[in-house]
C-alpha cells in the first residue's frame, strides 16, 4: 500500500521518503483497481503490446533491475550488495578523509561489473522504441549510462542518482576521468585524490542525503506530466523521489506498468504488473 505523508521540502535522495503530489493531495487508496498480472509471459507482452500501440508518450522509468542481465547486481535483491555492505552516506563522506579512501576503494572494486557492462535485453528494447518515436526520453535511477550505450542520446537519459563512470569535483564541478583518479589514489597509498580547486573529487553519482540534481528532477517531472503510459523496469519504487511518480503519472490520467520480479507497493494501482524476468519481458520489443 502507498504511503501517505509529505514531501520534503528540497529534493534529497533519501530512503522510504513519505511523500504527496506537488498540488498538496494526499491519496491513501489506489485510484484504480483493475491491475492485471498475467502469469504468463506471452500473455503480458500482448497486453504491454497493446498499450505501447494506444500510447502516444511512453515514459520508461528505470532501477537497478534492468541491468542485472548485464552483470551489474542490484543492491536490494536478496544477496544483493546491501544486503553486505551499507552504503556510505554523504555527509560520511565529507566527514572524513578516510570514508572518502574507502568509498573510491568500493567504486573501483565494482568496476569489474560496471567497466565490462554491455546494454541487455531492456535497454534495447527501450532504444528501439526511442528510435520509433514512442519514448521522448529515459528516466533512470541507474548510473552505469547503459542506455546511452543503447543508442539513447545522453540529453534524453534523465539520470536522477547521477552517473558512475566518471567523477566530479564537489566544490567546482570538474570533471575527471576515473583512470586518473584511480592512478592518483594508487600511487598516494590510497588517498581519496582532490581538485586544484581543494574540493573533494567524488563519483558523479547521488549519495543517500545528497541533493537531488535539480534540472534532472524538474525534467523527470515534466515527463512524468506529459507521458500517458508510465512504465516502471526494474525499480523497488521505495526511495523518494521514484516512489512519487507512478502515482503522480497515474494522478495526471498516465497508464502504468510495472515490470519487476517481485512485488512492489504500487502494483495495486497498475494497470499492468509483470513480474517477470525484465529481459524476457521487453525482449520482443526490440527492433534491430
Ligand atoms: P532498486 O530499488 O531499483 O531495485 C532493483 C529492483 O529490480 C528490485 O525490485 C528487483 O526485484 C528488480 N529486479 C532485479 N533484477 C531483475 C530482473 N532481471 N527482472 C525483473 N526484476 C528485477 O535498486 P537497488 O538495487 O536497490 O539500488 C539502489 C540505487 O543504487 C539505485 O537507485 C541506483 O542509484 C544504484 N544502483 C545502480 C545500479 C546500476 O546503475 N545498474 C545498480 C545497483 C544500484
Amino acid at each position: 500500500m502507498p504511503r501517505v505523508g509529505v514531501r520534503p521540502a528540497a529534493y534529497r535522495f533519501c530512503r522510504r521518503m513519505p511523500f504527496t503530489f506537488a498540488e498538496g493531495t494526499l491519496i491513501s487508496r489506489p485510484m484504480i483497481s483493475r491491475t492485471t498480472t498475467p502469469s504468463d509471459l506471452s500473455a503480458s507482452v500482448a497486453r504491454l503490446r497493446d498499450l505501447v500501440a494506444e500510447a502516444a508518450s511512453i515514459l520508461p522509468f528505470t532501477g537497478a533491475g534492468i541491468s542485472t542481465e548485464c552483470g551489474i547486481p542490484d543492491f536490494r535483491s536478496p544477496g544483493g550488495l546491501w544486503t553486505k555492505t551499507q552504503p556510505i552516506p554523504f555527509d560520511a563522506f565529507m566527514a572524513s578523509a578516510r570514508t572518502r579512501a574507502e568509498s573510491w576503494r568500493r567504486r573501483f572494486a565494482m568496476q569489474a561489473h560496471f567497466g565490462d557492462a554491455r546494454p541487455g535485453r531492456g535497454h534495447r528494447a527501450l532504444a528501439s522504441l526511442y528510435r520509433a518515436g514512442k519514448v521522448p526520453a529515459v528516466v533512470t535511477q541507474n548510473i552505469d549510462n547503459l542506455h546511452q550505450m543503447s543508442g539513447i542520446a545522453a540529453a534524453d537519459v534523465v539520470e536522477l542518482h547521477g552517473n558512475t563512470t566518471y567523477a566530479t569535483c564537489l566544490a567546482c564541478e570538474r570533471r575527471y576521468e576515473l583512470d586518473w583518479v584511480k592512478a592518483r589514489f594508487e600511487e598516494s597509498g590510497e588517498q581519496a585524490p582532490e581538485c586544484a580547486c581543494g574540493g573533494y573529487i567524488k563519483s558523479a553519482t547521488v549519495s543517500f542525503g545528497q541533493a537531488m540534481p535539480v534540472a534532472a528532477m524538474a525534467r523527470a517531472e515534466e515527463l512524468v506530466d506529459r507521458c500517458d503510459l508510465f512504465v516502471a523496469i526494474g525499480s523497488s519504487l521505495v526511495v523518494w523521489p521514484a516512489a512519487g511518480f507512478p502515482l503522480r503519472a497515474k494522478k495526471r490520467g498516465a497508464r502504468l506498468v510495472i515490470v519487476n520480479r517481485e512485488a512492489t507497493d504500487f502494483d495495486e494501482i497498475a494497470d499492468l504488473v509483470i513480474r517477470q524476468d525484465i529481459g524476457d519481458a521487453l525482449a520482443p520489443f526490440i527492433a534491430d
